[in-house]
């Protein structure tokens, strides 16, 4: 499938590391890989395992250590300092949480509208009409253009924060774990409302989450992230039927099944360790530590992400 599709975000030997302390945090690690246009790229992993340091580092907001991406969708750009503001009228991000993200002191129509003043796009009648619009959009309605945030709940303020993704009409959006702090009832309204726009709107979605249903259920290829590093990317029913990687496997072994009878059956399998620092990652597979099937070689020699199948990319000695 992806290899007849259109690349919309094409990344390579992409890495971004802080300064601290102790000594320099590889948040993430020299990846390479590609979003194509209309797909929802899932994005897991651990807490600490870089992936919203990547979605940032994608939405401009963290400048690469080394690397690059280039964006190859309405105009073709290598998205560097000088042309961010370019790219931020193609690429949008909406935030896990919707409490902290919009400003309390504005209304929900001048939220909405920020966007298309700072990149001059209509007049004000017409941003109006639009406000209006993306409201009606997002399931809300042109009286809520009046309010404050603090007059929401939860579900109403990620509609918000979708409406005003959506007010510069980019193709490609950053969605960083949108629906995590939603009560699970109005988790799949949420859901519901970015698929049903992404088909509309012709959107490509970074998906990252840490519920490995919802990625399953919402993404078209998943990538697995470990310590900074992608170990294992597919498309989500290869990953979930084929699972390959030792840390893969571990982390979707965790995953309820609806079925009590499969869920009673299941052997579940329990990593064991804690996660190591991403300032000192361990020699060899940084997975090593912790892997069961940890050989000689793991703890000498890192192991590249390679294509094993068409589409599967795995980064582990032992798959061949
Ligand atoms: Fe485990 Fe070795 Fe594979 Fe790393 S390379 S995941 S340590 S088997």
């Amino acid at each position: 499938m992806a290899e007849n599709k259109k690349k919309l975000i094409e990344v390579k030997n992409l890495s971004k590391y802080f300064k601290v302390d102790k000594g320099t945090l590889k948040a993430v690690d020299n990846l390479t890989f590609d979003i194509y246009q209309n797909e929802t790229f899932g994005l897991v992993g651990e807490s600490g395992c870089g992936k919203s340091t990547l979605g940032r580092t994608l939405m401009g907001v963290y400048t690469p250590t080394s690397g690059s991406f280039r964006y190859t969708g309405r105009e073709s750009l290598e998205v560097n300092k000088k042309n961010l503001f370019r790219y931020s009228k193609l690429a949008q991000m909406i935030f896990q949480d919707p409490y902290a993200s919009l400003d309390p002191r504005m209304t929900v129509g001048s939220i909405i509208e920020e966007g298309m003043i700072i990149h001059n796009m209509y007049d004000k009648q017409k941003r109006q009409e639009r406000v209006y619009e993306l409201l009606e959009v997002v399931g809300l309605n042109k009286e809520h253009a009046n309010r404050f945030p603090h007059e929401f709940s939860g579900g109403q303020r990620q509609r918000i924060g979708i409406a005003r993704a959506l007010a510069i009409e980019p193709e490609f959006i950053v969605c960083d774990e949108p629906i995590s702090a939603l009560d699970v009832s109005i988790q799949s309204q949420v859901i519901n409302l970015l698929s049903d726009l992404q088909k509309k709107l012709n959107l490509t979605y970074l998906f990252i989450a840490h519920d490995l249903n919802i990625v399953k259920y919402i993404s078209d290829r998943i990538a697995v992230m470990y310590l900074g590093n992608i170990v294992e990317l597919a498309s989500s029913d290869e990953l979930y039927q084929n699972t390959l990687h030792p840390y893969s496997t571990a982390l979707l072994s965790a995953v309820p099944i609806p079925d009590p009878d499969k869920e009673a059956q299941k052997s579940r399998q329990i990593i064991e360790g804690e996660i190591p620092s991403p300032i000192n990652p361990p020699p060899g597979c940084n997975f090593a530590p912790r892997c069961p099937k940890a050989c000689d070689i793991c703890h000498k020699q890192k192991p590249a992400l390679k294509e094993v199948k068409p589409g599967h990319f795995v980064a582990c000695h032992l798959v061949k």
